[in-house]
């Protein structure tokens, strides 16, 4: 789950984490008056998406040559910076062409900037620890930097056993090439850092930039924070953070019935019990030359709702043109499976040809009710037959 910049920051001011003022906004007007509460002389108006390089995005609604979703203003610039972004769409490296609409705004002191670094915590899979990244090249986009510079990257791990040592903080200062009292800074902030990631079971906290202003300060400018969906039950307060509007509506909804549901942008949408056999059914169905509308995982014990559920997902998407219903019937037998299946067609009016694979406990009556169902299914006996079965149909409906 990741949360917004203006989250962000309000959350690692808590942590003790050094953050220019700033307030959070949804109208001009809004906008305006947090700016009278801001020290001024300079503010930046910034967009609020759950997405990076807002800076350098464009709005679709602007000419090309306005500026971007970050702007520095002055007291009497900010209405119109405001007024400029909020309810348009930005596009940035990050939220692909369709872009993001900018409902929220964060006015933050300006400050002023002598250099730029780049401190980001993660989790590192491969060795099952937090890594810690630095960078002197901050500000810019740290895959160009990892890309065409990467020894300007410098990566540590934290055993967890032992936690964050002063080793640890010497290690970012060294790596930012810091000296003095701003090596001291950095080692107090990544120490911070990585105790708020570790007390709220964050999976990511990404500092682009992190500057040294020119009076000598080390200060968060921008903060991209996620955390653990699997931790979420012990923090509530994380929780009340998450913008839904950030997410996408069918992945959102599919939540609500507890499946595991990611959009993808093909024709053929895909209902499968279990993440593997789901990631296997859409390879194959590429392997026939079509392409699957979603991965969707109905889970172990999907009943006669849940099955319902995901097909209502599935045909809400303009672009599904077959379905492909994959199931093991393990704990579940197949003829309570193909009992769903028939309802929920017949709940959902299918439009689109759609083809069964089941196999599993009781898989011969699960075949037969489905025979007898007088709907237009189509059985198939193994998954390779099944994915040859729905390309097919769909060319033939095409
Ligand atoms: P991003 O483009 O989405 O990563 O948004 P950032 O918050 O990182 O802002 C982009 C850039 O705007 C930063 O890298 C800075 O160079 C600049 N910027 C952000 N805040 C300030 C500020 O307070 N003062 C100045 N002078 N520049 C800022
Ligand atoms: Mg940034």
């Amino acid at each position: 789950m990741n949360i917004h910049e203006y989250q962000a920051k309000e959350l690692l001011a808590k942590w003790g984490v050094p953050i220019p003022k700033g307030i959070a906004a949804f109208s001009v007007e809004e906008a305006v008056e947090a700016s009278k509460q801001l020290p001024g002389p300079l503010y930046v108006v910034k967009a609020q998406i759950h997405a990076g390089g807002r800076g350098k995005g464009k709005f679709k609604e602007l000419p090309a040559t306005a500026k971007g979703g970050v702007r520095l203003a002055k007291s009497e610039e900010v209405g119109l910076a405001a007024a400029e972004m909020l309810g348009n769409t930005l596009v940035t490296i990050q939220t692909g062409e369709h872009g993001k609409q900018v409902n929220r705004l964060y006015i933050t002191d300006g400050v002023d900037i002598a250099k730029e670094f780049y401190l980001a915590f993660l989790v590192d899979r491969a060795t099952g620890r937090v890594a810690c990244v630095a960078s002197t090249e901050g500000g810019m986009d740290i895959e160009t930097v990892a890309h065409d510079t990467p020894e300007k990257i410098r990566t540590f791990t934290i055993d967890p056993a032992t936690g964050w040592g002063a080793h640890h903080g010497r290690s970012v200062a060294a790596a930012l090439g810091l000296s003095g009292d701003l090596a001291k800074q950095a080692q107090d902030t990544a120490a911070k850092l990585y105790a708020a990631f570790i007390g709220t079971d964050a999976s990511q906290i990404e500092i682009n930039p992190l500057a040294v202003t020119d009076d000598g300060k080390l200060m968060v400018l921008d903060a991209k924070v996620g955390f653990d969906p699997n931790a979420l039950g012990r923090h509530p307060d994380l929780v009340e953070l998450r913008d839904l509007t950030e997410e996408d509506p069918a992945e959102v909804e599919a939540s609500k019935y507890d499946l595991a549901f990611i959009k993808l942008d093909g024709n053929i949408g895909c209902l499968v019990n279990g993440a593997g056999l789901a990631m296997a059914t859409m390879d194959i169905i590429k392997l026939n030359g079509a392409f699957p509308a979603n991965f969707l995982d109905v889970g172990g014990g999907a009943d006669k709702e849940k099955v319902t559920n995901a097909f209502k997902l599935i045909l809400a998407d303009p672009a599904v043109e077959g379905i492909l219903v994959n199931i093991f019937g393990g704990i579940m037998r197949c003829d309570i499976i193909a009992e769903g299946i028939i309802a929920a067609a017949k709940e959902v009016n299918l439009g689109v040809p759609l083809v069964v694979r089941l196999e599993g406990t009781n898989v011969e009556l699960g075949k037969e009710i489905l025979a007898n169902s007088g709907l237009p299914i189509v059985s198939a006996d193994d998954l390779g037959d099944a994915a040859r079965k729905i390309v097919a149909e769909v060319k033939k409906a095409a």
